[in-house]
């Protein structure tokens, strides 16, 4: 595992403010389309973020985020 290139981003959803652009994301572990604000967690991974909508989708990401990126 290589965790130190993990980290997990807080949302910070209170210091936002209304935003307009509802943006559509895809979760690279099951290919389920989500909403942003509507994510279970957002992990950065070499620097990109991924949004992930449940937490079996994290633990997936955690145990092998290589399979999932893009190279
Ligand atoms: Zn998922």
């Amino acid at each position: 595992m290589n965790n130190e290139e993990i980290r997990i981003v807080k949302e910070v959803n209170n210091m936002k403010q209304h935003s307009k652009n509802k943006q559509v994301i895809i979760d690279p572990i099951c290919g389920k389309r989500i909403n942003r604000n509507k994510a279970h967690i957002t992990i950065a991974y070499k620097n990109i973020d991924y949004m992930l909508c449940c937490p079996k989708c994290q633990s997936e990401f955690e145990k092998d985020p290589e399979k999932y990126v893009d190279n």
